[in-house]
């Protein structure tokens, strides 16, 4: 039964200010300075409903995370010159930071808050902007991430019986989820990303599919550098319905990092802004096709902070609201943003949402065949391992 009240609202953005506490410091590219054009553009866009992420304990935390390694991560954030050890190391990606634990159990906190809504029938679509930090492992942090929020959520909804599909679209792997439910056959973990033969954590390969109890569940899809929108969505459109109508999942939880796009300083795909949407409206299809609608986006990625972040998590909203993408941009939100995106020496926000059609690059050939026989493999790869499981 789907709650009345919550399929008429606009999505729950789950925000507020203490996801500005999330920050590895000034230089580094995770910076909490995203969180000012992109929730305005939210705001400028229609958006009226938020939540503040509450902090998670460490009895939740334990559902996806070793106790010592938490304990470490309490330890650090208030001496976070005592490493490096656990992935934390102040000349790598993840430096310890004062107050760390507590900022990284309110994102946590914010995708588990989210999925209790959802799970409780009070709401539909939740979007956590700030959430998405899929590389964080059992007993690590890896890749700007220190608690694997998603996982703590789809352990969340996976624990109270439902079967869950999550679809990561960032450019980089998402490790730190596949890994978590490596061998569990309730959770479906699809990938989308660069390959690992080019870029970090240097994984997700096809011919990697789950463990031995949970084969065809973990499905990976990775891109050649340089793919552009026409195979990224082609491969998306053939993969992701086709496993949704295998599996048959009652929740969505999605990860839509804005890395990939071809602005993105750190990955080397090359998508644009058109994908984006369309990927989210496919998303949001199924969640209502399967799910009774209960979906959890997050956001994830993206380090072009004025020309990318803003546009793709209005793109996840509008998608979640069941609105249509207007063509420009809210004038008052680029000219509120520009003077800071020049003070650091980066683009204006632009104009439109969607970015125009000839703003990718046309793909090699070879580009595109190679990702299409990917795609092609890790797809029948899975609907066969799901058809034995299904008959065994
Ligand atoms: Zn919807």
């Amino acid at each position: 039964m789907q709650h009345p009240a919550a399929e008429s609202a606009q999505p729950l953005v789950v925000y507020g200010a203490s996801s500005l506490h999330y920050d590895f410091g000034a230089h580094h590219p995770m910076t909490p300075r995203r969180f000012g054009p992109g929730i305005d553009l939210l705001r400028a866009l229609g958006a009226e409903r938020f939540l503040a992420p509450p902090e998670v304990s460490d009895a939740q935390l334990h559902r996806a995370h070793e106790p010592e390694y938490v304990s470490i991560v309490r330890m650090l954030s208030e001496y976070p010159d005592a490493g490096p050890m656990a992935g934390f190391a102040s000349s790598g990606d993840d430096p310890a930071f004062y107050g760390m634990h507590e900022a990284a159990a309110t994102v946590a906190g914010g995708s588990v808050g989210a999925m209790d809504r959802i799970l409780a029938g009070e709401e539909v679509h939740v979007f956590h902007p700030g959430g998405g930090h899929h590389h964080a492992m059992p007993g690590r942090a890896s890749g700007f991430c220190i608690y694997n929020d998603v996982a703590l959520a789809i352990g969340r909804a996976r624990d109270a019986g439902h079967r869950v599909l999550y679809v990561d679209l960032d450019v980089h792997h998402g490790d730190g989820v596949e890994a978590i439910f490596w061998n569990d056959p309730e959770v479906l973990t699809v990938s989308f990303h660069e390959t690992g033969l080019s870029l970090f954590p240097w994984t997700g390969f096809v011919d990697d599919s789950g463990g031995p109890q949970a084969q065809g569940t973990a499905v990976n899809v990775p891109f050649e550098s340089g793919t552009s929108d026409a195979s990224w969505l082609e491969a998306l459109e053939m993969i992701v319905p086709a496993l949704a109508a295998a599996y048959r999942p009652t929740v969505l939880v999605t990860q839509h990092g804005s890395d990939s796009h071809m602005l993105d300083p750190l990955g080397h795909l090359q998508l644009s802004t058109i994908a984006m949407s369309r990927a989210a409206r496919l998303l949001d299809g199924l969640a209502h096709e399967y799910a009774a609608g209960r979906w959890l986006a997050t956001g994830g990625g993206g380090y072009d902070l004025y020309r990318v972040v803003p546009r793709a998590w209005g793109l996840v909203w509008l998608a979640q609201a069941h609105r249509d993408v207007p063509p420009e941009t809210p004038a008052e939100w680029r000219s509120r943003w520009a003077a800071e995106a020049a003070r650091h020496h980066q683009g204006p926000p632009p104009d439109t949402m969607l970015d125009p059609p000839d703003l990718v690059p046309v793909e090699p050939r070879e580009v595109a065949e190679h990702n299409l026989t990917a795609a092609r493999t890790a797809l029948r790869r899975a609907l066969g391992a799901l058809e034995r499981q299904t008959a065994g």
